[in-house]
């Protein structure tokens, strides 16, 4: 058992008890946050509690189909509506985010709130803002976390194909379909028990995978071809985009996702980035083979963070500083293997 099971007891009474609980994500939700915090509404609701979704900015529609997610609030979109939930609460779970920051102005009411908060999440250091903490930095997403929460509580009993669908796209989607280091027998154990539940997991693939649209296709393609530029010396590669060429394609949230692992995927590369921008911000992404540690370019550089082989960070300027900064520190980073 990975949790304290008095801790877990403790959160499950509690839980059990609350008139009104909240489930709040980090901001641009992936398939690990949208999927964990559905399946968590989904099993509070089968114990009879109901219970709210909240999101600091607006969802990827290939998430859209999750169980839960149309009643999911988007602060960016009723910030007054959350504001008063997060009050409100007497429970507030916070899933795939351990630092305040991940939330944007969210942040500040949950840190405000009187609830008693709870994080579960697999994130490096995390901050010390909850009352009950479920941080395994190891696990390969928060979806296997949150399963293992449910399997403490005692509460697997009443997983089902809903329920499993949301812990199913976390696991799929945090470990690039089951392929990145961290997916261990125990993680096929817990998949094996997802699919005894009849879930469709073809369907969920297609759901994730299957729903490009022209636009994002052909962003894609122009990407790929006019805006990668590799440096075989420093097995490093990235790809940029500015904000009028994401506005010639319709860029839509996660349009994007993917782009960075393309980078990533040619053969001599074990450092690849994103970038691309927005109004005067620069966001970008990293990824790594082996054990170059992404996050800790992202922590020193560029003010984000993130896992060993996948961070992200962000940087107020110009996407000619930003492309700058990145190569001028290249040399460094291939000699001391960050
Ligand atoms: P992505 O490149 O998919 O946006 O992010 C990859 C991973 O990097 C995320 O799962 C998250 O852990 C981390 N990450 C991305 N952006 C930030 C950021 O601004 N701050 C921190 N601390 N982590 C980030
Ligand atoms: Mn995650």
């Amino acid at each position: 058992m990975i949790f304290d099971l008095q801790l877990v007891r403790e959160v499950a009474q509690r839980l059990l008890g609350a008139s009104r609980v909240s489930i709040v994500v980090h901001k641009s939700p992936d398939g690990d946050a949208i999927g964990s915090a559905s399946a968590f509404k989904g099993m509070l609701s089968k114990l009879g509690i109901s219970s709210t979704i909240l999101v600091p900015d607006v969802m990827p529609d290939f998430l859209k189909w999750l169980p839960g997610a149309e009643g999911i609030l988007v602060y960016d979109e009723q910030p007054d509506a959350c504001g008063y939930q997060i009050r409100q609460s007497d429970i507030i779970v916070c899933l795939d985010f351990n630092d305040l920051s991940r939330i944007e102005k969210l942040g500040h009411f949950v840190g405000d709130a009187g609830a008693y908060k709870v994080m579960i999440d697999h994130h490096q250091e995390p901050a010390q803002f909850a009352n009950a903490m479920f941080s395994v930095t190891k696990a390969n997403s928060t979806a296997v976390l949150v399963y293992e929460f449910f399997k403490t509580a005692g509460w697997l009993q009443h997983l089902d194909k809903e329920i499993a669908a949301g812990l199913y796209c976390g696991i799929m989607t945090d470990t690039g379909s089951f392929k990145y280091s961290g997916v261990t027998s125990e993680t096929h154990r817990i998949i094996a028990e997802l699919l005894e539940t009849g879930l469709d997991h073809t369907a969920i693939h297609r759901d994730i995978y299957d729903t490009n649209t022209e636009n994002r296709i052909r962003l894609n393609g122009y990407a790929i071809s006019e805006k990668l530029r590799v440096f075989p010396d420093y097995k490093a590669a990235y790809i940029f985009l500015t904000e009028q060429e994401l506005e010639r394609f319709n860029y839509q949230k996660g349009d994007t996702e993917g782009l960075v692992n393309q980078a990533l995927s040619l053969a001599e590369v074990e450092l690849a980035a994103f970038f691309s921008q927005k109004d005067k911000r620069i966001k970008m992404s990293f990824r790594s083979k082996g054990n170059l540690a992404v996050n800790r370019i992202a922590k020193e550089y560029f003010n984000g963070g993130g896992h060993i082989n996948a961070s992200g960070g962000i940087m107020e300027g110009s996407m000619e500083e930003a492309l700058a900064k990145f190569e001028t520190l290249l040399p460094i980073w291939v000699k001391e293997k960050v």
